[in-house]
């Protein structure tokens, strides 16, 4: 059994070199009335919050650290090879968390989704029909309360989540600007997700004059992905009753001390919602969230982008590139077809 073991609690930006590969072996059969369920790992999941897991974390209520010495855990698409579980038989297709290895006893089989529909990419579930897709849906839907001709922006908006939002807010009728760290990226933003509108984050000096040439009317609804220096200068660009789905702030992760953010008092003067998001909460609408973008998939009203790493011993350089941009995509590692 091939694993992904986690070295030791980071510091600063992660490296290939905090996690490393071992070779053990694994029972194919698990003991009779235990409960678990046994499962063949196929799509694992990279996942910015995988960093925030690698520090030694107190007083969270969200997340745990992972263990040194043990092998990482993260979301993924799984095939059960034998099941303790009576909700559960040989040959089910699943999706949740499980171990960065070739397989994984699954302690607690509740916690995994059932995927009843394979006429999508089984990939799709660590992202569009996954986690990050429930993200997207949960954060524009409930979080902003998006109105048609609404002026959007996005962060981070070519990844896993951010792609998502700007192609649920354009089928709202609303105008969407994303921002990305490439060229490639800029182009996809505009020329394969339909966004009215991107721009390089990295080319810009002053972030508040880049958002008020995009925004010359100002902010509805912001989708945070990033925080820091760009929510700042969000914050100077927002229209009266406008609304931030904090969703995450990856520019702050491998930082040892987070930066301030100055222009809170704008949520006074213009009357703004911030609201967090943690996507569990949202876990119980599974099937709801299905209904909805089951039928955007399949009648090609929206299109995923996944950047697929083949390999176990190339999941390290994979997650670990999240914090450079190197992902184009959804950044998924591929441990087995079937
Ligand atoms: P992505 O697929 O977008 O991958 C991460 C991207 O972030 C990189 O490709 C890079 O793109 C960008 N990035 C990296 N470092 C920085 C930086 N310092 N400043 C700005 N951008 C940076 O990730 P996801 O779509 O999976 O996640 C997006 C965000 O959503 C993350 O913050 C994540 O933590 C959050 N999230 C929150 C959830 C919740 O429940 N609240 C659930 C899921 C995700 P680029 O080239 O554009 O810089």
């Amino acid at each position: 059994n091939k694993q992904v073991i986690f070295r030791d609690y980071v510091s600063g930006f992660p490296k290939e070199s905090d996690l490393y590969l071992t070779t053990s072996t694994v029972s194919l059969a698990i003991a009779e009335g235990s409960n678990t369920v046994l499962v063949k790992n196929l799509y694992l999941s990279c996942d910015p919050y995988m960093r925030i897991v690698m520090t030694k974390l107190e007083d969270n209520n969200l997340f745990s650290s992972f263990t040194p010495g043990s092998p990482i855990t993260g979301f993924g698409v799984a095939k059960v090879v034998d099941s303790g579980h009576p909700e559960f038989k040989k040959g089910d297709l699943v999706w949740g968390t499980t171990g960065w290895e070739e397989y994984t006893l699954i302690q607690k089989p509740e916690t995994l989704f059932k995927i009843h529909h394979t006429d999508v990419p089984l990939s799709f579930y660590t992202g569009i029909l996954g986690m990050p897709g429930m993200t997207a849906w949960a954060g524009f839907y409930e979080i902003c309360s998006p109105k048609k001709g609404e002026y959007v922006y996005v962060s981070a908006a070519s990844g896993a989540v951010g792609q998502l939002v700007g192609q649920f807010a354009k089928l709202m009728g609303c105008y969407v600007v994303g921002s990305a760290g490439s060229k490639e990226k800029i182009e996809l933003l505009k020329n394969k997700f339909g966004f009215d509108d991107a721009f390089n984050y990295k080319e810009e000096q002053d972030l508040n004059a880049a958002l008020k040439r995009h925004f010359p009317e100002g902010i509805d609804i912001y989708f945070d992905n990033v925080g820091g220096k760009m929510l700042d200068a969000v914050l100077l660009n927002m229209r009266v009753r406008g609304r931030i789905a904090a969703c995450g702030m990856i520019s702050q992760y491998n930082l040892n001390q987070p930066e301030g953010v100055h222009n809170l008092m704008h949520t006074i003067y213009k009357e703004i919602r911030l609201e967090g998001l943690a996507v569990f909460s949202y876990f119980s609408q599974y099937s709801k969230f299905l209904d909805v973008v089951l039928p955007f998939i399949r009648e090609e009203k929206i299109v995923y982008v996944e950047d697929l790493t083949e390999g176990l011993e190339n999941a390290p350089a994979a997650l670990v590139g999240l914090f450079s941009g190197r992902n184009v995509g959804k950044q998924v590692v591929v441990v087995a077809k079937e």
